[in-house]
Protein backbone atom coordinates (compact mmCIF):
# COMPACT_ATOMS: atom_id res chain seq x y z
CA UNK A 1 0.00 0.00 0.00
CA UNK A 2 1.35 3.44 -1.07
CA UNK A 3 2.24 6.10 1.96
CA UNK A 4 0.47 8.83 0.50
CA UNK A 5 -2.81 7.73 0.90
CA UNK A 6 -4.09 6.89 4.42
CA UNK A 7 -5.37 3.33 5.34
CA UNK A 8 -8.36 2.54 6.48
CA UNK A 9 -8.56 1.59 9.94
CA UNK A 10 -12.01 -0.16 9.44
CA UNK A 11 -14.80 0.36 11.49
CA UNK A 12 -14.99 -3.24 13.17
CA UNK A 13 -10.90 -2.81 13.82
CA UNK A 14 -9.61 -2.93 17.45
CA UNK A 15 -8.03 0.66 16.59
CA UNK A 16 -11.09 1.96 16.29
CA UNK A 17 -12.64 1.32 19.64
CA UNK A 18 -9.47 2.54 21.29
CA UNK A 19 -8.91 5.48 19.31
CA UNK A 20 -10.53 7.86 21.68
CA UNK A 21 -7.87 6.18 24.65
CA UNK A 22 -5.54 6.51 22.35
CA UNK A 23 -5.90 10.36 22.17
CA UNK A 24 -6.24 10.87 25.42
CA UNK A 25 -3.20 9.38 25.99
CA UNK A 26 -0.90 10.67 23.36
CA UNK A 27 -1.92 14.06 24.51
CA UNK A 28 -0.32 13.39 27.92
CA UNK A 29 2.07 11.55 27.31
CA UNK A 30 5.77 12.61 26.92
CA UNK A 31 6.89 9.14 25.44
CA UNK A 32 5.99 7.95 21.64
CA UNK A 33 3.19 5.69 21.64
CA UNK A 34 1.38 3.39 18.87
CA UNK A 35 -1.30 0.55 18.39
CA UNK A 36 -1.18 -1.83 15.85
CA UNK A 37 -3.94 -4.03 14.53
CA UNK A 38 -2.75 -7.82 13.97
CA UNK A 39 -5.62 -8.63 11.82
CA UNK A 40 -5.04 -6.09 9.15
CA UNK A 41 -1.28 -4.99 10.27
CA UNK A 42 -2.25 -1.14 10.13
CA UNK A 43 -0.23 1.28 12.90
CA UNK A 44 -1.66 4.20 14.52
CA UNK A 45 0.89 6.46 15.75
CA UNK A 46 1.06 9.47 18.32
CA UNK A 47 1.43 13.07 16.75
CA UNK A 48 4.51 13.77 18.42
CA UNK A 49 6.04 10.53 16.69
CA UNK A 50 5.41 12.01 13.22
CA UNK A 51 6.51 15.62 13.74
CA UNK A 52 9.22 14.68 16.27
CA UNK A 53 11.11 12.40 13.32
CA UNK A 54 9.15 13.81 10.25
CA UNK A 55 7.69 10.54 9.65
CA UNK A 56 5.40 10.26 6.71
CA UNK A 57 1.51 9.90 8.43
CA UNK A 58 -0.32 8.61 12.00
CA UNK A 59 -1.96 5.75 9.95
CA UNK A 60 0.23 3.77 7.86
CA UNK A 61 -0.34 -0.32 7.53
CA UNK A 62 3.61 -0.35 6.21
CA UNK A 63 5.12 0.47 9.64
CA UNK A 64 8.22 -2.12 9.51
CA UNK A 65 9.38 -1.33 6.07
CA UNK A 66 8.70 2.72 6.44
CA UNK A 67 10.57 3.08 9.84
CA UNK A 68 13.27 0.90 8.58
CA UNK A 69 15.52 4.17 6.85
CA UNK A 70 14.74 6.12 10.15
CA UNK A 71 16.61 3.14 12.48
CA UNK A 72 20.77 3.21 12.61
CA UNK A 73 21.55 0.85 9.92
CA UNK A 74 23.95 -1.43 12.79
CA UNK A 75 20.94 -1.49 15.16
CA UNK A 76 17.82 -2.64 12.49
CA UNK A 77 18.35 -6.17 13.25
CA UNK A 78 17.71 -5.32 17.26
CA UNK A 79 14.62 -3.77 15.78
CA UNK A 80 13.22 -6.70 13.21
CA UNK A 81 13.84 -9.08 16.13
CA UNK A 82 11.71 -7.20 18.65
CA UNK A 83 8.85 -7.15 16.30
CA UNK A 84 8.78 -10.75 15.74
CA UNK A 85 9.45 -11.91 18.77
CA UNK A 86 6.22 -9.97 20.22
CA UNK A 87 4.21 -11.97 17.71
CA UNK A 88 5.31 -15.55 18.53
CA UNK A 89 3.05 -17.11 20.82
CA UNK A 90 5.69 -17.91 23.16
CA UNK A 91 6.64 -14.61 24.22
CA UNK A 92 3.69 -12.83 26.91
CA UNK A 93 5.84 -11.08 28.41
CA UNK A 94 6.97 -7.19 27.43
CA UNK A 95 9.64 -6.84 24.77
CA UNK A 96 12.06 -4.52 25.65
CA UNK A 97 14.56 -3.44 23.24
CA UNK A 98 17.38 0.11 22.16
CA UNK A 99 18.01 1.31 19.18
CA UNK A 100 18.68 4.62 17.21
CA UNK A 101 16.56 6.63 15.66
CA UNK A 102 16.84 9.55 13.29
CA UNK A 103 15.79 12.49 14.52
CA UNK A 104 14.14 15.31 12.17
CA UNK A 105 16.99 17.60 13.04
CA UNK A 106 19.47 14.96 11.35
CA UNK A 107 20.96 13.27 13.69
CA UNK A 108 20.52 9.77 16.05
CA UNK A 109 19.58 9.88 19.45
CA UNK A 110 19.23 6.50 21.35
CA UNK A 111 15.71 5.21 22.12
CA UNK A 112 13.72 2.52 24.08
CA UNK A 113 10.82 0.51 22.43
CA UNK A 114 8.80 -1.66 24.84
CA UNK A 115 6.45 -3.78 23.07
CA UNK A 116 3.49 -5.33 24.62
CA UNK A 117 0.53 -8.10 23.44
CA UNK A 118 -2.75 -7.41 23.93
CA UNK A 119 -5.18 -10.34 23.47
CA UNK A 120 -9.30 -10.86 23.50
CA UNK A 121 -11.15 -12.71 25.87
CA UNK A 122 -10.44 -16.06 24.33
CA UNK A 123 -6.60 -14.93 24.38
CA UNK A 124 -6.22 -14.59 21.06
CA UNK A 125 -3.86 -11.68 19.96
CA UNK A 126 -5.83 -8.49 18.52
CA UNK A 127 -3.50 -5.62 18.88
CA UNK A 128 -0.13 -4.77 19.76
CA UNK A 129 1.10 -1.65 21.27
CA UNK A 130 4.66 0.12 21.77
CA UNK A 131 6.14 3.07 23.49
CA UNK A 132 8.86 4.65 22.30
CA UNK A 133 10.92 6.71 25.28
CA UNK A 134 13.74 8.76 24.10
CA UNK A 135 16.99 8.39 26.29
CA UNK A 136 19.23 11.45 25.13
CA UNK A 137 16.79 13.88 26.70
CA UNK A 138 18.05 15.35 29.78
CA UNK A 139 16.19 13.92 33.01
CA UNK A 140 14.45 16.79 34.50
CA UNK A 141 14.12 15.91 38.30
CA UNK A 142 17.14 15.05 40.68
CA UNK A 143 16.35 11.39 41.94
CA UNK A 144 17.73 12.07 45.31
CA UNK A 145 15.94 15.29 46.60
CA UNK A 146 12.88 15.10 44.12
CA UNK A 147 13.88 18.94 43.08
CA UNK A 148 14.01 19.97 39.40
CA UNK A 149 17.35 20.24 37.68
CA UNK A 150 19.82 22.09 35.98
CA UNK A 151 18.42 22.81 32.58
CA UNK A 152 15.05 23.24 34.19
CA UNK A 153 16.02 26.30 36.30
CA UNK A 154 17.63 27.58 32.97
CA UNK A 155 14.06 27.05 30.81
CA UNK A 156 12.06 28.78 34.36
CA UNK A 157 14.61 31.63 34.97
CA UNK A 158 15.05 32.23 30.93
CA UNK A 159 10.96 32.42 31.18
CA UNK A 160 10.92 35.08 34.25
CA UNK A 161 13.07 37.10 32.37
CA UNK A 162 11.25 36.83 29.22
CA UNK A 163 7.60 37.53 30.78
CA UNK A 164 8.33 41.28 32.08
CA UNK A 165 9.10 44.31 30.80
CA UNK A 166 11.52 45.58 33.00
CA UNK A 167 12.35 42.14 35.25
CA UNK A 168 14.41 42.62 38.20
CA UNK A 169 15.45 40.08 40.96
CA UNK A 170 18.09 37.81 42.20
CA UNK A 171 19.90 34.63 41.42
CA UNK A 172 21.18 32.60 44.47
CA UNK A 173 23.09 29.68 44.58
CA UNK A 174 23.52 27.63 47.54
CA UNK A 175 26.30 25.52 48.54
CA UNK A 176 26.81 22.69 50.99
CA UNK A 177 30.63 23.51 52.13
CA UNK A 178 32.47 20.29 52.77
CA UNK A 179 29.55 17.96 52.47
CA UNK A 180 31.87 15.29 50.45
CA UNK A 181 33.38 14.72 54.16
CA UNK A 182 29.95 13.90 55.77
CA UNK A 183 29.22 11.13 53.00
CA UNK A 184 33.01 9.95 53.24
CA UNK A 185 32.23 9.73 56.84
CA UNK A 186 29.05 7.94 57.23
CA UNK A 187 28.87 6.84 53.73
CA UNK A 188 26.55 7.53 50.61
CA UNK A 189 23.33 6.35 51.74
CA UNK A 190 23.32 8.73 55.08
CA UNK A 191 24.51 11.33 52.87
CA UNK A 192 21.74 11.37 50.27
CA UNK A 193 19.36 10.82 53.46
CA UNK A 194 20.80 14.22 54.74
CA UNK A 195 20.87 15.57 51.52
CA UNK A 196 17.24 15.01 50.87
CA UNK A 197 16.75 16.02 54.40
CA UNK A 198 18.33 19.50 53.65
CA UNK A 199 16.72 20.21 50.57
CA UNK A 200 13.64 20.04 51.91
CA UNK A 201 14.45 22.03 55.28
CA UNK A 202 15.69 24.62 52.65
CA UNK A 203 12.34 23.95 50.51
CA UNK A 204 10.52 25.02 53.52
CA UNK A 205 12.27 27.58 54.83
CA UNK A 206 11.71 29.62 51.10
CA UNK A 207 8.69 31.92 50.18
CA UNK A 208 6.14 29.79 48.65
CA UNK A 209 6.58 30.97 45.52
CA UNK A 210 10.19 30.12 45.23
CA UNK A 211 11.30 27.42 44.13
CA UNK A 212 14.37 25.23 44.92
CA UNK A 213 16.15 23.92 41.88
CA UNK A 214 19.19 21.06 41.84
CA UNK A 215 22.49 22.61 40.47
CA UNK A 216 25.73 20.08 40.25
CA UNK A 217 27.01 18.18 43.06
CA UNK A 218 25.71 19.68 46.19
CA UNK A 219 24.63 22.93 45.24
CA UNK A 220 20.63 24.72 44.94
CA UNK A 221 19.48 27.33 42.93
CA UNK A 222 17.02 29.73 43.13
CA UNK A 223 15.96 33.07 41.78
CA UNK A 224 13.83 35.48 43.32
CA UNK A 225 11.87 38.06 41.63
CA UNK A 226 11.98 41.88 42.95
CA UNK A 227 14.19 41.15 45.79
CA UNK A 228 16.34 43.16 47.49
CA UNK A 229 20.12 42.35 49.52
CA UNK A 230 18.35 42.41 52.46
CA UNK A 231 15.57 39.77 51.50
CA UNK A 232 18.62 37.91 50.60
CA UNK A 233 20.22 38.27 53.68
CA UNK A 234 17.06 37.01 55.42
CA UNK A 235 16.40 34.10 53.48
CA UNK A 236 20.39 33.01 53.80
CA UNK A 237 20.14 33.35 57.48
CA UNK A 238 16.78 30.66 57.21
CA UNK A 239 19.38 28.07 55.13
CA UNK A 240 22.10 28.43 57.98
CA UNK A 241 19.42 27.28 60.85
CA UNK A 242 18.42 24.21 58.33
CA UNK A 243 22.14 23.52 58.27
CA UNK A 244 22.09 22.94 62.09
CA UNK A 245 19.18 20.62 61.96
CA UNK A 246 20.78 17.63 60.64
CA UNK A 247 21.77 15.29 63.04
CA UNK A 248 23.11 11.24 62.62
CA UNK A 249 21.85 8.96 65.02
CA UNK A 250 24.87 9.48 67.57
CA UNK A 251 26.85 12.35 65.79
CA UNK A 252 25.41 15.90 65.35
CA UNK A 253 26.66 16.88 62.41
CA UNK A 254 28.08 19.98 61.57
CA UNK A 255 27.82 21.32 57.59
CA UNK A 256 27.86 24.87 56.61
CA UNK A 257 26.44 26.19 53.45
CA UNK A 258 27.43 29.49 51.36
CA UNK A 259 25.99 31.16 48.79
CA UNK A 260 26.18 33.24 46.17
CA UNK A 261 24.01 35.92 44.15
CA UNK A 262 23.93 38.20 41.39
CA UNK A 263 21.00 40.56 40.14
CA UNK A 264 19.61 41.46 37.14
CA UNK A 265 19.54 43.27 35.26
CA UNK A 266 21.98 45.05 37.09
CA UNK A 267 24.75 42.38 37.14
CA UNK A 268 23.91 40.86 33.98
CA UNK A 269 20.43 39.88 32.37
CA UNK A 270 20.81 36.63 30.74
CA UNK A 271 20.44 33.11 32.44
CA UNK A 272 23.87 31.54 32.00
CA UNK A 273 25.93 34.48 33.05
CA UNK A 274 23.31 35.34 35.90
CA UNK A 275 24.13 32.13 36.59
CA UNK A 276 27.78 31.80 36.28
CA UNK A 277 28.11 35.27 38.37
CA UNK A 278 26.17 33.74 41.73
CA UNK A 279 28.49 31.09 41.35
CA UNK A 280 31.54 33.19 41.37
CA UNK A 281 30.36 35.25 43.97
CA UNK A 282 29.38 31.44 45.96
CA UNK A 283 33.33 30.83 45.29
CA UNK A 284 34.18 34.41 46.90
CA UNK A 285 32.12 33.37 50.17
CA UNK A 286 33.57 30.01 50.23
CA UNK A 287 36.91 31.86 50.02
CA UNK A 288 36.06 34.30 53.13
CA UNK A 289 35.62 31.47 54.89
CA UNK A 290 32.26 29.98 54.76
CA UNK A 291 29.01 30.13 56.18
CA UNK A 292 28.21 33.34 54.53
CA UNK A 293 26.32 34.77 51.33
CA UNK A 294 28.61 36.96 48.70
CA UNK A 295 27.07 39.07 46.45
CA UNK A 296 28.93 39.45 43.16
CA UNK A 297 31.27 42.43 43.05
CA UNK A 298 32.48 43.25 39.06
CA UNK A 299 36.12 43.92 40.48
CA UNK A 300 36.23 41.56 42.62
CA UNK A 301 35.68 39.41 39.61
CA UNK A 302 38.28 40.67 37.83
CA UNK A 303 40.58 40.76 40.08
CA UNK A 304 39.96 36.62 40.39
CA UNK A 305 39.66 36.41 36.61
CA UNK A 306 43.16 37.70 36.72
CA UNK A 307 44.58 35.71 39.40
CA UNK A 308 43.18 32.74 37.18
CA UNK A 309 44.69 34.14 34.46
CA UNK A 310 47.83 34.44 36.21
CA UNK A 311 47.51 31.12 37.58
CA UNK A 312 47.41 29.82 34.49
CA UNK A 313 50.25 31.51 32.72
CA UNK A 314 52.51 30.53 35.86
CA UNK A 315 51.50 27.01 35.70
CA UNK A 316 52.88 26.77 31.92
CA UNK A 317 55.90 28.79 33.12
CA UNK A 318 56.71 26.15 35.70
CA UNK A 319 56.18 23.52 33.31
CA UNK A 320 59.12 24.91 31.16
CA UNK A 321 61.19 25.19 33.73
CA UNK A 322 60.25 28.22 35.86
CA UNK A 323 61.34 30.38 32.50
CA UNK A 324 59.41 33.58 33.58
CA UNK A 325 60.71 33.43 36.78
CA UNK A 326 64.20 35.05 38.16
CA UNK A 327 65.78 36.31 41.35
CA UNK A 328 66.81 39.74 42.47
CA UNK A 329 69.46 40.19 45.29
CA UNK A 330 69.50 42.72 48.16
CA UNK A 331 71.82 43.48 50.06
CA UNK A 332 72.32 42.61 53.98
CA UNK A 333 75.26 44.97 56.06
CA UNK A 334 76.79 44.40 59.04
CA UNK A 335 75.26 46.85 61.12
CA UNK A 336 78.43 48.12 62.84
CA UNK A 337 80.51 49.25 59.82
CA UNK A 338 77.82 48.63 57.14
CA UNK A 339 80.09 46.39 56.22
CA UNK A 340 78.62 43.95 53.05
CA UNK A 341 77.67 40.46 54.31
CA UNK A 342 75.82 38.49 51.85
CA UNK A 343 72.02 39.47 49.97
CA UNK A 344 68.29 37.99 50.11
CA UNK A 345 67.44 36.54 47.43
CA UNK A 346 63.69 37.37 46.02
CA UNK A 347 61.39 36.48 43.49
CA UNK A 348 60.16 38.03 40.72
CA UNK A 349 58.11 37.07 38.16
CA UNK A 350 57.52 38.59 34.28
CA UNK A 351 54.20 38.83 33.37
CA UNK A 352 52.94 38.82 29.96
CA UNK A 353 53.29 41.92 29.04
CA UNK A 354 57.17 41.59 29.95
CA UNK A 355 56.28 43.54 33.23
CA UNK A 356 57.61 42.60 36.49
CA UNK A 357 55.52 41.30 38.84
CA UNK A 358 56.56 41.64 42.36
CA UNK A 359 55.80 38.33 44.84
CA UNK A 360 53.21 40.05 47.32
CA UNK A 361 50.94 39.87 44.19
CA UNK A 362 52.06 36.13 43.23
CA UNK A 363 53.22 34.10 46.21
CA UNK A 364 50.07 33.54 48.08
CA UNK A 365 48.27 31.90 44.84
CA UNK A 366 51.67 29.85 44.45
CA UNK A 367 51.19 28.73 48.39
CA UNK A 368 47.70 27.93 48.22
CA UNK A 369 48.08 26.29 44.36
CA UNK A 370 50.88 24.66 45.79
CA UNK A 371 53.09 25.28 42.80
CA UNK A 372 55.42 26.57 45.31
CA UNK A 373 56.75 23.61 45.59
CA UNK A 374 58.55 23.25 42.00
CA UNK A 375 59.27 27.03 42.55
CA UNK A 376 60.78 26.56 45.83
CA UNK A 377 63.13 24.07 44.31
CA UNK A 378 63.82 26.66 41.84
CA UNK A 379 64.56 29.19 43.75
CA UNK A 380 66.79 27.22 45.83
CA UNK A 381 69.21 25.81 43.30
CA UNK A 382 69.15 29.55 41.63
CA UNK A 383 69.94 30.90 44.77
CA UNK A 384 72.77 28.59 45.64
CA UNK A 385 74.22 28.31 41.98
CA UNK A 386 74.56 32.31 42.45
CA UNK A 387 75.89 32.00 45.83
CA UNK A 388 78.59 29.64 45.07
CA UNK A 389 79.73 31.71 42.18
CA UNK A 390 79.81 34.89 44.20
CA UNK A 391 81.92 32.90 46.60
CA UNK A 392 84.75 33.25 44.16
CA UNK A 393 84.73 36.87 45.19
CA UNK A 394 84.18 36.63 48.85
CA UNK A 395 84.52 33.67 50.14
CA UNK A 396 82.25 34.02 53.26
CA UNK A 397 79.33 35.60 50.93
CA UNK A 398 75.45 34.76 52.99
CA UNK A 399 72.67 33.66 50.69
CA UNK A 400 69.49 34.39 52.68
CA UNK A 401 66.60 32.06 50.93
CA UNK A 402 62.93 33.06 51.77
CA UNK A 403 61.06 29.78 52.49
CA UNK A 404 57.18 29.28 52.74
CA UNK A 405 55.57 26.87 55.00
CA UNK A 406 54.23 24.80 52.38
CA UNK A 407 57.68 24.23 51.65
CA UNK A 408 58.60 22.49 54.46
CA UNK A 409 55.32 19.88 54.51
CA UNK A 410 56.59 18.33 51.93
CA UNK A 411 58.40 15.33 52.67
CA UNK A 412 60.88 15.67 49.57
CA UNK A 413 61.72 19.01 50.56
CA UNK A 414 65.17 17.90 52.96
CA UNK A 415 66.33 15.73 50.89
CA UNK A 416 65.98 17.52 48.17
CA UNK A 417 68.39 20.58 49.88
CA UNK A 418 70.74 18.01 51.12
CA UNK A 419 71.07 16.67 47.19
CA UNK A 420 71.26 20.25 46.13
CA UNK A 421 74.64 21.18 48.41
CA UNK A 422 75.82 17.83 47.90
CA UNK A 423 75.80 18.89 43.74
CA UNK A 424 76.95 22.39 44.50
CA UNK A 425 79.53 21.43 47.03
CA UNK A 426 78.61 24.34 49.38
CA UNK A 427 79.39 25.35 52.68
CA UNK A 428 75.90 25.02 54.28
CA UNK A 429 76.69 27.54 56.64
CA UNK A 430 76.77 30.32 54.36
CA UNK A 431 72.94 29.77 54.08
CA UNK A 432 70.19 31.01 55.86
CA UNK A 433 66.35 29.63 55.55
CA UNK A 434 63.92 32.65 56.54
CA UNK A 435 60.82 30.87 57.27
CA UNK A 436 58.21 34.04 55.57
CA UNK A 437 54.80 33.94 57.10
CA UNK A 438 52.40 32.06 55.14
CA UNK A 439 48.99 30.34 55.87
CA UNK A 440 48.26 29.06 59.47
CA UNK A 441 50.29 26.06 60.19
CA UNK A 442 48.83 23.13 62.14
CA UNK A 443 51.93 20.85 62.70
CA UNK A 444 54.51 23.53 64.08
CA UNK A 445 55.82 19.81 65.66
CA UNK A 446 56.67 18.81 61.90
CA UNK A 447 58.22 22.66 61.02
CA UNK A 448 60.11 22.91 63.85
CA UNK A 449 61.73 18.98 63.79
CA UNK A 450 62.72 20.14 60.13
CA UNK A 451 64.22 23.17 60.80
CA UNK A 452 66.03 21.52 63.53
CA UNK A 453 67.29 18.90 60.23
CA UNK A 454 68.23 22.19 58.49
CA UNK A 455 69.92 23.16 61.70
CA UNK A 456 72.19 20.15 61.90
CA UNK A 457 72.94 20.26 57.93
CA UNK A 458 74.67 23.94 59.44
CA UNK A 459 71.92 25.93 57.60
CA UNK A 460 71.48 28.86 59.96
CA UNK A 461 67.52 29.73 60.16
CA UNK A 462 65.80 33.62 60.18
CA UNK A 463 62.61 33.94 61.63
CA UNK A 464 61.35 36.40 59.20
CA UNK A 465 58.60 39.36 59.63
CA UNK A 466 59.05 39.37 63.21
CA UNK A 467 56.14 41.22 65.90
CA UNK A 468 54.05 40.23 62.75
CA UNK A 469 51.79 37.35 62.31
CA UNK A 470 52.85 33.80 63.89
CA UNK A 471 55.90 35.38 64.14
CA UNK A 472 55.86 36.71 67.94
CA UNK A 473 57.78 36.37 71.16
CA UNK A 474 55.99 33.57 72.62
CA UNK A 475 56.81 31.92 69.16
CA UNK A 476 60.83 32.12 69.82
CA UNK A 477 60.35 30.12 73.03
CA UNK A 478 59.63 27.21 71.46
CA UNK A 479 60.88 27.63 67.97
CA UNK A 480 64.71 26.49 66.92
CA UNK A 481 66.66 29.88 64.96
CA UNK A 482 69.49 32.13 64.84
CA UNK A 483 68.26 35.57 63.00
CA UNK A 484 65.02 37.19 64.00
CA UNK A 485 64.20 39.58 60.84
CA UNK A 486 62.37 42.64 62.53
CA UNK A 487 59.39 43.76 60.08
CA UNK A 488 59.71 46.92 58.65
CA UNK A 489 56.45 48.13 59.99
CA UNK A 490 58.40 48.88 63.41
CA UNK A 491 61.06 50.84 61.68
CA UNK A 492 59.21 53.05 59.55
CA UNK A 493 58.50 55.87 62.16
CA UNK A 494 61.19 54.34 64.81
CA UNK A 495 62.64 57.69 65.58
CA UNK A 496 58.98 59.32 66.51
CA UNK A 497 57.35 56.74 68.32
CA UNK A 498 58.46 55.65 71.66
CA UNK A 499 57.26 52.41 71.60
CA UNK A 500 58.67 51.42 68.48
CA UNK A 501 61.94 52.26 69.74
CA UNK A 502 61.77 50.49 72.92
CA UNK A 503 59.89 47.18 71.22
CA UNK A 504 63.33 46.86 68.79
CA UNK A 505 65.72 47.76 71.59
CA UNK A 506 64.39 45.45 74.24
CA UNK A 507 63.55 42.66 71.74
CA UNK A 508 67.54 43.51 70.38
CA UNK A 509 68.73 42.93 73.65
CA UNK A 510 65.99 38.94 74.24
CA UNK A 511 67.64 37.77 71.44
CA UNK A 512 71.08 38.68 72.55
CA UNK A 513 70.37 37.71 75.58
CA UNK A 514 69.63 33.88 74.22
CA UNK A 515 72.24 34.13 71.66
CA UNK A 516 70.36 35.37 68.87
CA UNK A 517 71.34 37.50 65.87
CA UNK A 518 68.48 40.27 65.06
CA UNK A 519 68.51 41.91 61.52
CA UNK A 520 66.64 45.08 60.86
CA UNK A 521 64.73 45.02 57.19
CA UNK A 522 63.00 47.96 55.75
CA UNK A 523 65.85 50.64 56.33
CA UNK A 524 65.42 53.58 54.39
CA UNK A 525 67.20 56.79 56.30
CA UNK A 526 70.18 57.65 57.80
CA UNK A 527 69.39 58.61 61.49
CA UNK A 528 67.49 55.41 61.55
CA UNK A 529 70.32 53.46 60.35
CA UNK A 530 72.22 55.72 63.04
CA UNK A 531 70.19 54.85 65.99
CA UNK A 532 69.24 51.10 65.66
CA UNK A 533 73.32 50.76 65.41
CA UNK A 534 73.84 53.27 67.95
CA UNK A 535 71.01 52.58 70.78
CA UNK A 536 69.65 49.42 70.13
CA UNK A 537 72.63 47.61 68.79
CA UNK A 538 71.49 45.88 66.05
CA UNK A 539 73.88 43.52 64.11
CA UNK A 540 72.26 43.17 60.45
CA UNK A 541 70.59 45.99 58.39
CA UNK A 542 68.59 45.38 55.34
CA UNK A 543 66.96 48.28 53.49
CA UNK A 544 67.03 50.42 50.75
CA UNK A 545 69.57 53.04 52.36
CA UNK A 546 72.24 50.10 51.31
CA UNK A 547 70.90 48.67 48.60
CA UNK A 548 67.76 47.99 46.16
CA UNK A 549 67.10 44.57 45.17
CA UNK A 550 68.84 44.34 41.99
CA UNK A 551 69.56 41.68 38.91
CA UNK A 552 72.23 39.33 39.47
CA UNK A 553 74.31 40.95 37.22
CA UNK A 554 73.93 44.42 38.69
CA UNK A 555 74.72 42.56 42.56
CA UNK A 556 77.60 40.90 40.60
CA UNK A 557 79.36 43.98 39.79
CA UNK A 558 79.15 45.54 43.38
CA UNK A 559 81.25 42.48 44.48
CA UNK A 560 83.91 42.41 41.31
CA UNK A 561 84.02 45.79 42.62
CA UNK A 562 84.54 45.03 45.80
CA UNK A 563 86.98 42.21 45.05
P1 LIG B 1 60.40 39.71 52.93
O1 LIG B 1 60.99 38.36 53.02
O2 LIG B 1 60.14 40.43 54.19
O3 LIG B 1 61.35 40.53 51.97
C1 LIG B 1 61.68 41.86 52.18
C2 LIG B 1 60.79 42.74 51.37
O4 LIG B 1 60.94 44.07 51.80
C3 LIG B 1 61.17 42.73 49.89
O5 LIG B 1 59.99 42.92 49.16
C4 LIG B 1 62.05 43.95 49.78
O6 LIG B 1 62.08 44.49 48.49
C5 LIG B 1 61.36 44.88 50.74
N1 LIG B 1 62.29 45.87 51.28
C6 LIG B 1 63.54 45.65 51.72
N2 LIG B 1 64.06 46.81 52.16
C7 LIG B 1 63.14 47.77 52.03
C8 LIG B 1 63.08 49.19 52.33
O7 LIG B 1 64.02 49.77 52.81
N3 LIG B 1 61.92 49.82 52.05
C9 LIG B 1 60.87 49.20 51.51
N4 LIG B 1 59.77 49.91 51.25
N5 LIG B 1 60.87 47.86 51.21
C10 LIG B 1 62.00 47.17 51.47
P2 LIG B 1 59.60 41.97 48.00
O8 LIG B 1 60.78 41.59 47.21
O9 LIG B 1 58.45 42.61 47.31
O10 LIG B 1 59.12 40.68 48.73
C11 LIG B 1 57.97 40.66 49.47
C12 LIG B 1 57.79 39.35 50.17
O11 LIG B 1 57.55 38.27 49.27
C13 LIG B 1 58.99 38.92 50.95
O12 LIG B 1 59.03 39.65 52.13
C14 LIG B 1 58.72 37.47 51.14
O13 LIG B 1 57.81 37.25 52.18
C15 LIG B 1 58.06 37.11 49.83
N6 LIG B 1 59.08 36.53 48.96
C16 LIG B 1 59.97 37.16 48.16
N7 LIG B 1 60.74 36.25 47.52
C17 LIG B 1 60.33 35.04 47.96
C18 LIG B 1 60.76 33.69 47.68
O14 LIG B 1 61.72 33.44 46.93
N8 LIG B 1 60.09 32.68 48.31
C19 LIG B 1 59.07 32.93 49.17
N9 LIG B 1 58.46 31.89 49.75
N10 LIG B 1 58.66 34.16 49.46
C20 LIG B 1 59.29 35.21 48.86
CA1 LIG C 1 62.57 37.40 53.83
CA1 LIG D 1 60.45 40.54 56.20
Amino acid sequence: MSTNQTPYIGENSPLNRITTYFNALQSSAEEYLFVVDLDTNIFLLSDNFVKDFDFPANVVDDFDNLIMPFIHHDDREIFDKAMKDILSESKIKPITCEFRLLHSNGEYGWVNLNLMLGSDEYNQPLIFSGIIRRLDTPVKADNVTGLLKRNVFYADLQRELESHLNPHGAVMVIGLDNFNVITETYGHKFGDTAFRQIAQNITNVLPPDIRLYKLDGYMFGLFMPDAMPEEIEIIFASVQLCMREIRNVEDTIYCTASAGTAFYPSDANDVITLTRYAEVALEIARQKGRDQVAFFERETYDRWRYDIGMQNLMQNSIARGCEEFFLCYQPQVDAKDGRLLGAEALLRWYDQDGSVVAPMQFIPMLEKSRMIIPVGHWIIENAVITAKKWQKYMPDFQMSINISLYQLEERMFFPFVQDCLERHQIDPGTLTFELTESQRVYDWEFVNQQFSAFHDLGIKIAMDDFGTGYSTLGFLKNFNCDIIKIDKVFVDDILKSSFNKNLVKYTIMLCHSIGMEVCIEGVEEEDVYLYLRDECKADQIQGFYFGFPEREEVFERRLKNKS
